[in-house]
């Protein structure tokens, strides 16, 4: 993308105009959330303005239109990951919430004593703990891919872990760490030949590279709205419609009931079984914009100018003395995590934020990745269609000074 595409984009959050410390915002914690453009904060306001009514269940104009509105978002989520049927996507509070789901419902019907899961070493804590609780009710096994020194997965472990107690795989399409893009593609295939089902994590892969669910053949999916420029509290679940089917609700209440009998209860269809309650149709309306924000400018314009930062921003880095970049894989996504000699990262984070510069520090919520590879944590720099290489130079001048002043 040129310039001035990225001069019109800038414009267009108005978050990037604020000022931390009388200094212009520099904000490269975009794994963590990314910011909103104007269009999705007018949705907000607009559903408020001109849609709010409780859905599904009113027979009058506003409930209607919000029902609509609604299930439009849904078409529009679903169009974007890749599969045309509706009853396909779930709404939930994001990816946790979607992964919890299948854990609690996937392991309800399908998981008993001594059965295994498979995760990665690679994995946010929420795909880990939920196959832990799993793990804990049912008496099953929790079995981890390692990865190699560059944060590739070793795919030959990969193998010899599956066998005919492995129930199913859940793997993170990105790393929010290492910035390690997993082949899943190449996961699913090998898990399918056993006939295991795959949940793939895309929290880290929607708003970055270009994801087809029924290409991949992937029987879960999960993102978060908030990590691709949509609110925080939406985001949704790609299930393949014969599991969505064969796994029991996982909350209960208003609307994922058919009937409500004292005696005996049945369920709605999908999607509704798996949305209780009211769901966030002001959320959802919101997270479309921000899908059809992505798509007018290109998953793959964005994935190439991403690329572009990174390459640039890996570079640069370089030239830090004693710096370590973990994280090496030959496919990666918009993140930089590093180390600095001995210097712990929250200094180096505290310190470039007094810079105006926001980059996030600690373990990222993987611990057991962390501990893997023997570090107290990184600094990592994620990075959006937003950013400039402009805001890397200032970047790495600012990263210069903290490491003098630490050293
Ligand atoms: N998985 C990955 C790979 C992530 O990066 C994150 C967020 N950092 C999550 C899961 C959890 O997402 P959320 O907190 O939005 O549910």
């Amino acid at each position: 993308m040129d310039k001035i595409t990225i001069e019109k984009i800038r414009s267009e959050f108005p978050i990037l105009n604020e000022k931390i410390y009388d200094k212009p915002l520099i904000y490269f914690d975009n794994g963590a959330t990314t910011q909103k453009p104007q269009c999705v904060l007018d949705r907000i306001i607009y559903g408020y303005e001109h849609l709010n009514a409780n859905i599904h269940r009113g027979v009058h104009f506003l409930s209607q239109r919000a029902t609509e509105a609604h299930e439009n978002a849904r078409k529009t989520v679903g169009d974007f990951l890749g599969t045309d049927k509706r009853e396909e996507i779930i709404f939930t509070r994001g990816t946790t919430e979607a992964i919890n789901l299948v854990a609690f419902s996937f392991g309800e019907a399908f998981c008993n004593e001594g059965d295994e899961i498979v995760v990665s070493v690679m994995e946010h804590h929420s795909n880990i703990v939920p196959w832990q609780m799993l793990c804990e009710r049912k008496k099953m096994t929790l079995r981890v891919i390692p990865m190699n020194e560059k944060g590739e997965l070793d795919m030959d472990i990969y193998k010899s872990l599956l066998n005919e107690r492995t129930r199913i795989v859940s793997v993170t399409h990105v790393s929010n760490v290492l910035g390690t893009i997993n082949p899943v593609k190449q996961i699913i295939e090998i898990a399918h030949a056993q006939n295991i089902p795959v949940l793939i994590d895309g929290a880290q892969a929607v708003p970055h590279i270009a994801v087809d669910v029924k290409e991949l053949d992937v029987d879960f999916y999960v993102f978060s709205g908030h990590k691709i420029y949509a609110p925080t509290g939406i985001g949704a679940l790609y299930g393949k419609e014969k599991w969505l089917n064969a796994i029991p609700p996982y909350q209960g209440g208003g609307e994922m009931i058919a009937t409500v009998r004292f005696e005996k209860t049945t369920y709605n269809e999908l999607p509704f079984k798996f949305e209780a309650g009211t769901p966030d149709y002001i959320g959802s309306t919101a997270l479309a914009e921000a899908v059809r924000y992505v798509q007018e400018i290109g998953i793959e314009n964005i994935a190439a100018y991403e690329h572009e930062l990174t390459v640039y921003a890996t570079k640069r880095i370089q030239e830090i003395e004693n710096v370590r970049i973990i994280g090496q894989a030959d496919e990666k996504s918009a993140v930089v995590s590093f180390l600095v000699g001995e210097i712990h990262p929250y200094d180096i984070g505290m310190l470039l934020d007094r810079l105006g510069i926001a980059v996030r520090t600690g373990h990222h919520c993987a611990q057991p990745l962390i501990d893997s590879i023997g570090i107290p944590g990184t600094v990592r720099a994620s990075f959006s269609l937003y950013n400039t290489k402009e805001e890397i130079d200032v970047f790495i001048e600012a990263l210069k000074r903290v490491v003098m002043m630490l050293s």
